[in-house]
């Protein structure tokens, strides 16, 4: 008997790696996802039962991508959830309590106004909604009641310096009841009124708080295409008062791909060399929101991936290395990678890991601003002399790099003469600046692993906590603060009655103390 041959079987076009849930990018559903190795890129495929079949490269590396997922730890529980786990992530937001991460980078839209029109803003302002006072206070103390305390949290909008009451939230937040819990304030901002208003800066520099300076291109030509108008004038002239006044900032450049991404480099050196700068906060574009959905009609071709990030900053600064950047490990690794500098005596400053095994102090690498400043910094700084003292290989920096640890040593862990916490992380923060790259999710590049740990979180004044990348795509456009007149978010996240949600509870792994609060 004769058999028939058989057609040949297909291969799926990539190798399987990993499943997921995401969102369809056309109605926004939660759809299962897989993450697949193809052509050297990592993809993620998605397929909505109405809308068809979605794909996007999500690393262009497939070796980082891999070594990238080492580098994590436990989360940290907030000290009580507000919703309880019902309908599946990311549709119970709230926090959950399955959410695996505290807050560290709480952000407080104040207002949805702003005197600019960004044609990639993610915020769709109405030009309607202030907080009250009341709301606002609001919502720090029950920020505060769930965190204990915070290393910084950041107030945004719309341009939250047209708030009328800026400068009353930034007082309750650094002179308030929660006084010394609350250690720095920053506000993003477009700088407008930095620039312009010499009263309103001198207020601010007094006010005590950072400025968090949208920051996108030192070229012309730039801002029109990202934020509507050519605004280089106007930035720089923020720079010249930030300087004259001394004014902390965080320079906050947005990269999009084949608009501004050739400048990294540029930018990386400008805020390395402008001494008011602590950190710089580089954000590839995500197509999110109002603005960013629409800016490319999809984002295949436009998405800068972490790897090409390293490597555009690699050939922008030739000085600063692809693998200086390590990812931070309190979020998801695909969400942030970070590098520290550190200031010579000499002035100069150079990469930390090129002189510490940051893999050792992964705990160094917290999504914040400075490194960290306990006894764990001691330690490291020790063992980096030490091991400079003992290599075989001396690089021609190691002299100075040995003598400006030991300087960092004796001015900042005297025992005769011991240092207070504060005083400890002025010190350190004036020698040192962090580069971070975050990554933010869009409708198509969406992962729950990546949201479940999220520890950036949007501030609601009822007390909820909405994980950055979640909020902005599932619950922003039908936030009643916003869009009074929205559908309700459908299936609504349960909440915890007053008092549940706390997560003391003895039936519940890692459990943590509740603190007690004094003065609110
Ligand atoms: S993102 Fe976090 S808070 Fe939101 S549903 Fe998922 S686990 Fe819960
Ligand atoms: S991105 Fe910022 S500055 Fe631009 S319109 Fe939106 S809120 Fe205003
Ligand atoms: S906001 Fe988005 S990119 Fe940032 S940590 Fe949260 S999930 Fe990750
Ligand atoms: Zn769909």
């Amino acid at each position: 008997m004769n058999i028939d041959a058989l057609p040949a079987k297909r291969n799926r076009d990539g190798a399987f790696f990993g499943f997921t849930r995401s969102l369809c990018p056309s109605c926004r559903k939660v759809v299962d996802a897989h993450i697949v190795f193809r052509d050297a890129q990592v993809w993620m495929q998605k397929k909505c039962a109405a809308h068809g079949f979605f794909e996007t490269v999500i690393s262009s590396d497939i070796d980082y991508y891999v070594r990238s997922l080492n580098y994590t730890k436990p989360g940290t529980l907030p000290y009580a959830f507000a919703t309880k786990v019902e309908h599946g992530c990311p549709l119970d937001c709230g926090l959950c309590e399955d959410h695996l991460q505290h807050t560290c980078s709480p952000i407080f839209e104040i207002n949805d106004k702003c005197d600019l029109t960004c044609p990639i803003c993610i915020v769709r302002n109405q030009q309607g909604y202030s907080i009250s006072e009341q709301d606002f206070r609001q919502g720090v103390d029950r920020l505060i009641a769930k965190e204990g305390e915070l290393a910084t949290i950041f107030l945004s909008g719309g341009e939250p310096t047209l708030h009328p009451q800026f400068f009353d939230f930034v007082d309750y937040c650094l002179r308030g009841p929660h006084r010394g819990r609350i250690k720095r304030v920053l506000i993003s901002t477009h700088g407008k009124k930095l620039a312009r208003d010499r009263r309103f800066a001198e207020r601010f520099k007094a006010s005590g708080a950072y400025a968090s300076l949208q920051f996108d291109t030192l070229k012309p030509g730039v801002y029109p295409k990202l934020r509507g108008v050519e605004l280089i004038d106007q930035k720089m002239a923020a720079i010249e008062v930030i300087r004259e006044l001394d004014i902390p900032t965080v320079l906050v450049p947005t990269i999009s791909k084949g608009d501004n991404s050739d400048e990294l480099g540029d930018l990386i050196n400008f805020g390395v060399e402008l001494p008011q700068c602590s950190s710089i906060v580089i954000q590839p574009m995500a197509h999110t929101g109002d603005g960013g959905d629409g800016f490319h009609a999809t984002p295949a071709g436009h998405r800068l991936t972490m790897p090409e990030v390293h490597a555009l900053i690699e050939r922008g600064t030739g000085w600063l290395k692809q693998q200086h950047f390590h990812p931070v490990p309190c979020s998801h690794p695909s969400c942030y990678t970070a590098t520290y500098l550190f200031r010579m005596n000499d002035g100069r400053y150079l990469p930390l890991p090129d002189f510490v095994d940051v893999r050792q102090y992964l705990d160094a690498m917290a999504n914040r601003a400075i490194i960290r400043t306990d006894s764990g910094l001691e330690r490291m700084i020790l063992d980096s002399i030490t091991n400079l003292w003992s290599a075989t290989k001396v690089g021609e920096d190691s002299e100075v790099i040995l003598a400006s640890l030991k300087t960092f040593l004796k001015d900042t862990f005297n025992s005769r003469n011991p240092l207070s916490a504060a005083e400890i992380e002025q010190r350190t923060e004036t020698r040192s600046k962090a580069i971070f790259i975050h990554a933010f999710m869009d409708a198509w590049d969406l992962d729950v692993a990546r949201l479940k740990k999220c520890c950036t979180h949007y501030v609601m004044p009822d007390g909820r906590l909405m994980p950055g990348c979640s909020y902005n795509n599932l619950y922003r456009h039908k936030d009643p603060r916003f869009f009074p007149l929205a559908e309700p978010v459908s299936p609504a996240p349960v909440r915890f009655a007053e008092g549940e949600g706390r997560s003391d509870n003895a039936d519940r792994p890692g459990k943590v103390r509740l603190p007690v609060l004094s003065g609110s």
